[in-house]
């Protein structure tokens, strides 16, 4: 179970970047480039997932290809749980199990190495944008395929009005910032 911890948030957002129309028309990118590049904004939200969910609770942290991946390697190091890529198809070298899942235009897929977990191990997927959901979910369904076990999912920044926590029920999740 997650901690529900109170963070000063007031760092953590005025270090996303709001880009509108980016990639496409219509839609406001969460840059968080400048959170990462700022020692205290970075390291807080770090700290944050790693509290949130306590150490000892977790064997091996998913990052999401590729801004998960940022997120997730210095909670991995902090949490003493090793570090699994989540990744785009064809990028990784060994065999894979591959999860398709819808877009609002087409579909997307993402794959994981069959050989990612040991049996029983508590994962925790991280990612830095909870959107539809759609990514979260196929993550989830990879990692019950590879034989872990989902121990929850952090995300730094949740945008609730496209009510991605719908395809998240059943699974203990966290997002730093709420928009
Ligand atoms: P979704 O599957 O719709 O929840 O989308 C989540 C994925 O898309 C994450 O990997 C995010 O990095 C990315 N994403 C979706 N919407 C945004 C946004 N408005 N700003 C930044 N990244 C986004």
């Amino acid at each position: 179970m997650t901690m529900r911890i109170e963070i000063d948030t007031a760092v953590l957002r005025g270090s996303i970047r709001d880009i509108p129309d980016f990639p496409k028309q219509g839609v406001t990118f969460k840059d968080i480039t400048p959170l990462l590049a700022d020692p205290v904004a970075f390291s807080s939200a770090v700290d944050a997932i790693v509290v949130s969910f306590g150490r000892g609770t977790v064997d091996k942290v998913v990052g999401i290809e590729a801004r998960g991946f940022i997120i997730a390697a210095p909670v991995a190091y902090h949490f003493g749980a090793g570090f699994v890529p989540l990744r785009k198809p064809g990028k990784l070298p060994y065999e894979t199990v591959r999860e398709e899942y819808e877009l609002e235009y087409g579909t997307e897929s993402l794959e994981l190495h069959v050989d990612a977990f040991s049996k029983g191990d508590r994962v925790l997927i991280v990612d830095d944008v909870l959107a539809t959901g759609g990514t979260a979910r196929a993550a989830c369904n990879l990692v019950e395929e590879a034989g872990g076990t989902v121990a929850g999912l952090a995300f730094v920044i949740e945008l609730e009005f496209l009510e991605g926590s719908k395809r998240l029920q059943g699974y203990d999740y966290i997002s730093l910032l709420k928009y």
